[in-house]
């Protein structure tokens, strides 16, 4: 680390940059005086960096480094890196390269009640094949962005407030760093779902977005201003735990009639428990989308809760779009009605008529190509 404000510390700034620009570019590849005007450095600045990182085998360049004109990128040979995404009841890697193009992904089943040391040790092996079928070595990994179903706050430490038991009290980032051996970011999953929706899903050019996470529990991660927003405490987003009724049903958070009470899948298979004991999520929604009556209103309800929520966050915030993914977006429409439902009830007129709700474009993987781009952030640059 280099001190703050010194020729080394805004060298690095600089070539951070340079590396963003062409991560964020179409084809993630830009000419110099592109670079140039996408990270407003002076062309000498800019011609220097490339030269610097081409001779570390870090960017390539058609024709040479010293040529102005030639596209530049990101070396495929510079490394690679993983995400590795935590679910409740999954585990799903992605191996991508240090631009952030995804190369490969895999999911297991994992039970939510595993040991973190059992998680990570599952993660490690499925990581060496993903890198096996790709023909590369552990070596060539040097950075995994790696996502949980929990509140992460400030501290790393994951409180009780994580739907896995197994990883409560430990700092995850740590443990995670010392298994895969290379630097590990950790992050609420859906922080890092609404990440890759917006900068390569259906939020790409909004600035201000939610996604929402609607599997066994309700998560939320917020893009104020084009940034992931993690507010002072690091666990911005949670309304999974907004109150809808103070005499409501108990929630597994200790408090009652929190949103994830009425819309999380977990809670609406325990209401239909009466009816029909172990029934998965899944056979919930089949049930719904035939002519169930009980089960279509479970469904129907959980998204005028959903909307009732999103109204008040789009009312604060000023949001422009809603992006859901998880898997109750399996129930299509008669989710989606209901989330429109409660938008156009709840919130306030001028909001209503604009704010946008849109499925996930990345579908299951969000999660797991958040982590993947998280993980660049993590990646050290040639000094
Ligand atoms: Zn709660």
């Amino acid at each position: 680390m280099s001190a703050p404000g010194s020729t080394a510390s805004l060298r690095t700034a600089n070539q951070r940059r340079v590396v963003e620009a062409l991560r964020a570019s179409t084809g993630s590849e830009l000419s110099q005086a592109e670079i140039s005007r996408a990270t407003q450095l002076a062309p000498a600045t800019v011609s220097n960096i490339v030269k610097e990182l081409s001779a570390a085998g870090f960017l390539e360049s058609e024709s040479g480094a010293g040529r102005r004109g030639a596209q530049v990128k990101i070396s495929l040979g510079a490394g690679l890196v993983a995400g590795v995404d935590f679910g409740h009841s999954h585990l799903q890697i992605a191996l991508g390269d240090l631009s952030g193009g995804v190369l490969a992904t895999v999911v297991r089943p994992l039970k939510s009640q595993h040991e973190h040391s059992e998680g990570l040790a599952l993660a490690s092996e499925l990581l060496d094949k993903l890198l096996a079928g790709q023909g590369a070595a552990r070596s060539e990994l040097r950075a995994v962005g790696m996502g949980l179903p929990a509140p992460i706050g400030n501290s790393g430490i994951i409180d009780s407030g994580s739907i896995l038991p197994g990883w409560v009290g430990i700092n995850a980032a740590e443990i995670a760093t010392e298994t895969f051996g290379v630097p590990t970011l950790v992050d609420n999953d859906a922080n890092l779902g609404a990440l890759a929706e917006s900068a390569v899903g259906i939020g790409v050019g909004s600035a201000s977005m939610a996604y929402l996470k609607i599997s066994s529990g309700v998560g939320c991660g917020l893009i104020l201003d084009g940034k992931v927003f993690r507010g002072g405490l690091g666990t911005a987003g949670e309304i999974g735990h907004l109150t809808m009724d103070e005499n409501g049903p108990l929630c597994r958070c200790g408090s009652r009639g929190c949103l994830e009470a009425y819309a999380g899948a977990d809670a609406l298979v325990a209401q239909f428990a009466g009816r029909q004991p172990d029934i998965t999520t899944s056979q919930l929604i089949a049930l719904a989308l035939g002519d169930d009556t009980g089960a279509k209103r479970l469904i129907e309800d959980s998204g005028r809760y959903l909307g009732r929520a999103a109204a008040i966050l789009a009312n604060v915030l000023g949001l422009e779009l809603f992006v859901i993914g998880g898997d109750m977006i399996a129930a299509g429409d008669l989710l989606f009605d209901g989330v429109h439902n409660g938008i156009r009830r709840h919130a306030l007129d001028p909001v209503a008529k604009t704010v946008r709700v849109e499925r996930a474009a990345l579908g299951d993987k969000s999660s797991a190509i958040g982590s993947l781009l998280f993980a660049l952030e993590a990646v050290e640059l040639p000094s």
